[in-house]
């Protein structure tokens, strides 16, 4: 499903992000990705989601080879990839529906449709009864759900998420961790980079770490 073959990235005014990195990850795999702060995490991310190119190297995803990708064909590629940020990135004068139909509306569903996307993927993260809200009325784990609800209610085979506990406490956390291994248990290929090296101990998954833009270490934790 993903494949990186000595990938480069380099950020005009810093230098390396990403040097010479190669994995591959299969359909339906669950793994977190760790590392220092700057390690070149969020960068991996985006070059997936195509919110960057790679300076040199291949990064193939669902087949589509992204460094040679014509730019009108970015938002196909973007439609089957889920993102979630730590900042969740929630439009906060719209309500909680609103936020969550976004994607769908951009690909232009029908009304009917889009309804009933929403309100399965509000269901899923256990926020039906929230669907008028403002995310300011909401708290921050609450925020962070709605967050992926719009990120799997286009039913994207993969997901990406970035640092997506880091503003929440150890029970929240634990929570969004347990969505995403429903999401897991339902065959979505999930990549999840964070800090929270208990959690990530915790849970028998492929910890992928990067230092200094590298692969420094690919393994299970069990
Ligand atoms: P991490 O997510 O592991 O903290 P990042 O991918 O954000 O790492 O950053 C890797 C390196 O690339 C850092 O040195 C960071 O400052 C740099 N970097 C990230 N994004 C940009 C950008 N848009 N422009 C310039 N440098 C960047
Ligand atoms: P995160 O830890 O979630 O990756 P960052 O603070 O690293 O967040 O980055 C937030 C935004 O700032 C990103 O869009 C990234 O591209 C950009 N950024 C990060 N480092 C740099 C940098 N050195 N120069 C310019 N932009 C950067």
């Amino acid at each position: 499903m993903i494949s990186f073959e000595h990938v480069f990235k380099r950020y005009p005014e810093r230098g390396e992000a990403l040097s010479d990195l190669s994995f591959e990850m299969e359909s339906g795999e669950m793994a977190f990705l760790t590392g220092h702060s700057g390690a070149g995490k969020s960068t991996l991310l985006r070059l997936i989601g195509l919110l960057e190119r790679p300076t040199r190297g291949q990064v193939i995803v669902n087949g589509r080879n992204l460094g040679a990708l014509p730019r009108r064909k970015i938002p196909y590629h973007r439609r089957e990839v889920g993102m979630i940020f730590q900042d969740h990135r929630l439009l906060p004068d719209r309500s909680v529906f609103d936020n969550v139909a976004l994607p769908l509306v951009v690909a232009g569903l029908g009304h009917k449709e889009i309804g009933r996307r929403v309100r399965a993927a509000l269901d899923q993260v256990g926020l039906l009864s929230r669907e008028r809200a403002t995310p300011v009325a909401l708290s921050g784990g609450e925020q962070q759900r709605v967050g992926i609800a719009r990120a799997v209610v286009g039913r994207p085979p993969l997901v990406l998420a970035d640092e997506p506990t880091g503003n929440l406490d150890p029970d929240l956390s634990r929570e969004i961790f347990g969505l995403f291994e429903r999401f897991h248990q339902v065959g979505v290929t999930l990549l999840i980079a964070t800090h929270d090296l208990g959690l990530v101990m915790s849970m028998p998954y492929r910890t992928i770490t990067l230092a200094d833009g590298r692969l420094a270490n690919d393994s299970r934790t069990w």
